[in-house]
């Protein structure tokens, strides 16, 4: 019998369904791309820096170091090319962000900042007023390639669907939707998890992004990402994608003119150039409550797993946090305690309540 049904077409069901492969563990995924289109728009970057307070992203070491050999490790099992490290140009406003660039260089953001401050130099088209710095061990991902390249080497183990919850029909060591049968069931819905009737008590703070693609000749960046206030990164097809935006109380995947607005000011920020608009998508980040991902079993039902809470940082979690849930699958190698769903069985508990008593 196969192991997992996977629910869901987006970055989690595609770096899991690598994963679970690796681990020669069986699988089968359905799902429909068009009802989340956060893995489809997102600027795929990955960055071990918090630019706010100037520290380490969390398990910014852990993550960094799986996450090249990984994209590499699928690009040569499909074929494709979808991964690239790239470093990021962060300009300095003023002294103070340079002794501190400086001094962080030197000791706890010594692996991920280049101490050298740039001077002149300085890429062709760009807004850099008085120097900047590099960061390293970053990169970018192109997640709808990647996506892509992951469903035509898994084609035979994925069905186009739209799947409602009342055709879900759990047996006693098994799990089953339509005519698929397998022994699990793992949700990779993202935002959509909050409709999901099995997990729909897990907190979720999900963030709309808008994002946009221009066309500038006169911008000279190839393998690095320009970050400011927001990012310019160029994309294969020579288009750069200019981001992001944050919006909590509209979770559409539908582009704005407010959201447009700011991402325009962003690039006058970013540049003088002149540019033409190519395209504006919009996408809904599945953000946790506490930023954390939610992977782990149902407390009730245990052949019911989520893979969630990927926030606006999938593309650096997701593959260290598949291997985890592999390694608890196959091994009972723990999963890291701050993304197990233990922390918010209180809130389960609440809802089981909630339902005795209405019955
Ligand atoms: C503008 C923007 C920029 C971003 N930039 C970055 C970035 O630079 N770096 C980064 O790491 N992250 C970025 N992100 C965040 C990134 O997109 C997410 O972390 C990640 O893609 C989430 O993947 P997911 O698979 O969990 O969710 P989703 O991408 O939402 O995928 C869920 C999938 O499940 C399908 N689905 C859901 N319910 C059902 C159902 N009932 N039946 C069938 N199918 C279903 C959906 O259609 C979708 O295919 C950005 C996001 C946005 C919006």
């Amino acid at each position: 019998m196969t192991e997992f049904l996977i629910i869901g077409r987006g970055l989690a069901a595609s770096v899991l369904m690598h994963q679970l492969h690796e681990a020669e563990i069986s699988f089968h995924t359905i799902g429909t791309p068009s009802l989340s289109t956060s893995s489809r728009v997102a600027a795929g970057l990955w960055n071990p820096i918090v630019f706010k307070r100037m520290t380490a992203g969390w398990l910014a070491k852990e993550l960094t170091d799986g996450v090249m050999p990984f994209y590499e490790a699928c690009e040569i099992r499909t074929g494709k090319k979808f991964a690239t490290e790239r470093t990021i140009i962060r300009p300095f406003n003023e002294e103070q962000e340079e002794r501190l660039w400086t001094k962080r260089a030197d000791d706890s953001l010594k692996d991920f900042l280049d101490p050298v401050i740039y001077r002149d130099h300085f890429p062709k088209g760009l807004i850099i007023n008085r120097g900047y710095g590099l960061v390293k061990r970053s990169g970018n991902l192109d997640v709808a390639s990647f996506i892509d390249a992951t469903e035509a080497l898994f084609n035979d183990q994925i069905t186009e669907a739209q799947v409602v919850y009342a055709d879900i029909q759990q047996h006693h060591q098994s799990v089953s939707w339509k005519h698929l049968t397998a022994k699990n069931i793992l949700f990779c819905e993202g935002h959509l998890i909050r409709h999901n009737p099995w997990f729909n008590w897990l907190p979720l703070k999900p963030a709309k992004g808008e994002i946009i693609h221009i066309a500038c000749e006169d911008i000279d960046l190839t393998n690095q990402v320009f970050n400011k206030d927001g990012f310019i990164l160029r994309t294969t097809d020579g288009t750069l994608k200019v981001g992001a935006t944050y919006v909590w109380d509209d979770l559409t995947d539908t582009p704005t003119d407010p959201q447009l607005t700011e991402l325009e000011e962003k690039v006058r920020q970013m540049t003088h150039a002149p540019y033409s608009l190519k395209a504006h998508l919009a996408g809904v980040r599945p953000s946790s409550l506490d930023r954390r991902p939610l992977i782990g079993r149902h407390p009730s039902l245990t052949n019911f797993w989520v893979f969630n809470g990927l926030g606006a940082k999938g593309v650096l979690m997701a593959p260290y946090f598949a291997k985890n849930f592999v390694h608890f699958y196959k091994q009972s190698i723990p999963l890291h305690p701050e993304v197990q769903l233990n922390r918010y069985y209180d809130r389960f508990t609440q809802t089981q309540d909630q339902t005795h008593w209405s019955t």
